[in-house]
C-alpha cells in the first residue's frame, strides 16, 4: 500500500466503503438482456445521478492515477462515458477505439473471436504517440475478450499498455486471466 492510499481517518474510510456499497446497489440488474441467461449490469442508473456519477469518477481517478497514463483509450460505447472524463482528470489525452467503419481517418484494425463469429475494432493511425503509456478503460470486464483485443490494437498502434480500468468486474467470469498478469487491472465494483 502506498502512503497516499492510507486513509487519514476512520470516518473517511467508512464514507468510501459506504459509497462503494451505494454504487453497487445503484447499478441496475436487467435479467435476460441482451439474451436469455445474461444478467445485464445497467450503469445508466448511476450516471444519470450527478452525485453518483461524480463519486464513480472520483473513486476511479483515485484507483488509476498511479498509472500515470499519457493516453486513456476508451472502448465503444460505454467505455467513452468513463474514459473521456477520466482522461481529463488524469491529465491525459483521450483516444477512442470504435467498431469497424465508424472512425473517419485512416485506421488500424484488429479482429477477434466472439461466441458466434468475429468482431473488428479500429483505432486511428497515429493517434497514440510511439511508446506512450496507455490506460484502457471500459465500463465492465466480463470474459476479458474485449479488453484483450483493445490491448492488441493499442500495441499495434505503438502504445504501451500500463493498466486497465473498469467500473465493474464480474469476478466469476475470471476475465482478468485473459489479460497479462504483470499489468494492473483496477475495478471499482466487483460482483
Ligand atoms: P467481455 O469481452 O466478455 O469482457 O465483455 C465486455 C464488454 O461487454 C463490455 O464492453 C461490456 O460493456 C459488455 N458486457 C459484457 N457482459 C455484460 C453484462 N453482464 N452487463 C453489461 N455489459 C456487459
Amino acid at each position: 500500500m502506498t502512503a497516499s492510499a492510507i486513509p487519514s481517518s476512520l470516518p473517511e474510510l467508512q464514507t468510501k466503503t459506504e459509497l462503494i456499497q451505494e454504487l453497487s446497489v445503484a447499478v441496475r440488474n436487467i435479467p435476460d438482456y441482451p439474451k436469455p441467461g445474461i444478467l445485464f449490469k445497467d450503469i445508466t442508473t448511476v450516471i444519470g445521478d450527478a452525485r453518483l456519477f461524480k463519486a464513480t469518477l472520483d473513486l476511479m481517478t483515485e484507483q488509476l492515477k498511479h498509472l500515470a497514463p499519457v493516453i486513456v483509450v476508451g472502448i465503444e460505447a460505454r467505455g467513452f462515458i468513463f474514459g473521456a472524463p477520466l482522461a481529463e482528470r488524469l491529465n491525459a489525452g483521450f483516444v477512442p477505439i470504435r467498431k469497424k467503419g465508424k472512425l473517419p481517418g485512416k485506421t488500424i484494425s484488429y479482429n477477434y473471436a466472439l461466441e458466434y463469429g468475429v468482431d473488428t475494432i479500429q483505432i486511428h493511425e497515429g493517434a497514440i504517440p510511439s511508446g506512450a503509456r496507455v490506460l484502457i478503460v471500459d465500463d465492465l470486464l466480463a470474459t476479458g475478450g474485449t479488453a484483450a483485443a483493445a490491448a492488441e490494437l493499442v500495441q499495434q498502434a505503438g502504445g504501451v499498455v500500463v493498466g486497465y480500468g473498469f467500473m465493474i468486474e464480474l469476478d466469476f467470469l475470471e476475465g482478468r486471466k485473459m489479460l497479462p498478469s504483470n499489468i494492473p487491472v483496477e475495478s471499482l465494483l466487483h460482483y
